[in-house]
């Protein structure tokens, strides 16, 4: 037996084992017994499943799973992904010889004219190397140190040289930056 509050009316220092509230006449018996006995069905209920185990997967499902996911990734990777890249590869590959045997191709020429004629020979390299000179001089310079290693700088650029640094990017305004002494200009 304790000394309670009632739980209707909340008066104070109520025997728990009191039929009745002497101020509300709410069922305090009836009331605890309920709360007694629900805590006493949790309890039985708790130890009933306590005595009851989880299933674990069986190892072959496990393996099958396995199975299938590696050869449903594997499958799809070789059917979607694989013949994509081969194709890739080969055009690469052709390209590259394609372009190889132009080259070689040019420097054969050069080579038989060489053997056969090198006056026209020297003509044709003084004039190629003209042309070299040329093309060279009509590339933009850095106008700091005369480089011609030198890279446009683009609208995206600037806008994510503006949103990182702000109104205090260098980039506003300007057209090109030297790649060796950083100027822009
Ligand atoms: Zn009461
Ligand atoms: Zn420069």
């Amino acid at each position: 037996m304790a000394l309670i509050k009632c739980p209707e009316c909340g008066k104070e220092n109520v025997s728990d084992s009191a039929e009745m509230c002497p101020e509300c006449g709410y069922g305090i018996k009836a009331h605890f017994d309920l709360v007694k006995q629900r805590q006493l069905n949790q309890e039985i209920r708790q130890r009933k499943l306590e005595s009851v185990r989880m299933p674990e997967r069986p190892k072959r499902m496990n393996f099958a799973y396995g199975l299938a996911i590696f050869f449903g990734v594997g499958g799809l990777f070789a059917y979607t992904v694989l013949p994509g890249m081969v194709i890739i590869w080969i055009l690469f590959v052709c390209w590259m010889c394609y372009e190889g045997s132009k080259q070689y191709n040019r420097e054969m020429e050069k080579y038989n004219l060489a053997l056969t004629n090198f006056e026209k020979y020297q003509q044709e390299t003084v004039r190629e190397q003209e042309y070299k000179a040329r093309i060279e001089s009509m590339k933009p310079k850095c106008p700091a140190c005369g480089s011609t290693d030198i890279q446009k700088i683009t609208t995206m650029d600037r806008a994510v040289s503006i949103s990182v640094v702000g109104a205090a990017s260098g980039k506003i305004g300007k057209q090109y930056k030297c790649r060796r002494c950083k100027h822009m200009w």
